[in-house]
């Protein structure tokens, strides 16, 4: 039965899949427009910071997403580590972070000198669950007027970063409540989720400030890149102060009235997400008819599921999902094999964070789920490409 499980998921991918081989977990979707944009920024001469490209980049992208402001940055890592220096994350504070996530997001928290805490996730979102952390946060926090502090540790926990895990929107209003009632700032780690919209508003405008990645294997890419998503004026200003060195106007005398990071985004990274940016529906569609294609694939397959985000149509997909039902998660290793011995590239998900060595000692709530999930976890081929819609 088990081995017919294998057989059967590599049988099911082979049918909704193009014959070409090896296929990626994710490549960029890139043509003429690419090349027309950063040709033009070639030849303007402005490809460092400098130029209209990063301005229109960030406009572009404050247009689609409904953000106030957005500041263009290197990568979604740099994004990020700005965004919780921004919102005041210092030493020796507690930021609530997801286990399940890529490393990058409790890197940020560990560069401000705080301390990662980790939380479960819920299954039917895999991003934060709000009910677990309230009953976890009246266990073991105590209320304060300026926020909640960890029993444990007696330090302060001041954030919750939220992430919308392989582009799925988190449950982000009953999180919202969740941090209100404990006076914690939340912030969007909307990195996978570019397209991906929350109850019609798009994911990394939900939250006090977010952060997008546009590296080589998201939605969009431009090569390497990030933003930072904010509605709030002076905390936009402050982050882009610290992303440009911290340097102030004081004509052509260079001034740094703090340490500052070069984090801004290139020009010529900016003129490619122009391009990617058009393109950003056509891939939507693409993503959102891969899924269903899989989706069907996998309807009649017993010992796995195929997941299915609460609001299918407001996910961007980034990445496609098949969990394996817990009796079979021993075959974990088993699928993963098949399915890249046929040159279909199969990934499990990240090794949870708790689970890392460099965190063994990072406070966390009790993690069933991500334990759980993280056993069971096939992240299958999802470039746009592969709905075999035409997209360039
Ligand atoms: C990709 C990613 C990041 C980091 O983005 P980079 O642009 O690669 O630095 C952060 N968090 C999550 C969840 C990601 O998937």
């Amino acid at each position: 039965m088990t081995a017919d499980l294998v057989s059967s998921i590599v049988t099911a991918c082979r049918r909704i899949l193009p014959a070409r081989r090896p296929l990626a977990l994710h490549e960029p979707t890139l043509g003429e427009e690419e090349r027309r944009q950063v040709d033009e920024c070639i030849r303007s001469g402005w490809i460092s910071t400098a130029g209209p490209f990063v301005d229109r980049f960030e406009s572009a992208i404050g247009e689609y997403t409904g953000a106030r402001h957005v500041v263009a940055t290197v990568n979604g890592t740099s994004a990020l580590h700005a965004a919780l220096l921004a919102i005041g994350i210092e030493a020796d504070d507690e930021v609530l972070v997801p286990s399940l996530t890529f490393v990058a997001t409790a890197n940020a928290i560990s560069y401000c000198g705080a301390v990662p805490h980790f939380v479960d996730a819920c299954p039917q979102t895999l991003g934060v669950d709000p009910a677990a952390l309230n009953d976890y946060l009246s266990d073991s926090a105590t209320t304060g007027e300026s926020g909640p502090t960890n029993r444990a540790t007696g330090r302060r926990i001041k954030a919750l970063v939220v992430m919308h895990t392989f582009g799925h929107p988190a449950d982000m209003e009953a999180i919202q409540a969740v941090a209100d009632r404990w006076r914690i700032v939340v912030v969007e780690d909307a990195a996978e989720s570019l397209g991906s919209k929350y109850r019609g508003r798009h994911t990394g405008t939900l939250g006090r400030i977010g952060v997008l990645s546009f590296n080589g294997n998201k939605i969009v890419s431009t090569g390497g890149g990030g933003a930072i998503l904010a509605d709030d004026e002076r905390l936009a200003r402050q982050a882009r102060h610290l992303c440009t060195t911290a340097r102030v106007d004081a004509g052509l005398r260079f001034v740094h009235d703090a340490i500052g990071y070069n984090y801004r985004l290139p020009s010529i990274n900016a003129a490619l997400g122009l391009a990617q940016l058009g393109r950003l529906p056509a891939l939507l569609a693409a993503k959102r008819a891969l899924a269903a294609r899989y989706a069907d694939a996998f309807a009649g397959i017993a010992g796995a599921c195929f997941f299915r985000p609460t609001d299918f149509d407001e996910s961007n997909h980034w990445l496609n999902t098949l969990i394996l039902d817990e009796a079979h998660a021993e075959r974990l290793d088993d699928v993963l094999g098949a399915l890249e011995s046929d040159g279909i590239g199969a990934r499990p998900a990240w090794t949870p964070m708790h689970q890392l060595a460099i965190h063994a000692q990072a406070p966390r709530m009790p993690l069933p789920v991500v334990e759980s999930l993280a056993r069971r976890i096939v992240n299958l081929p999802s470039s746009p490409e592969l709905a075999g819609l035409p997209l360039v």
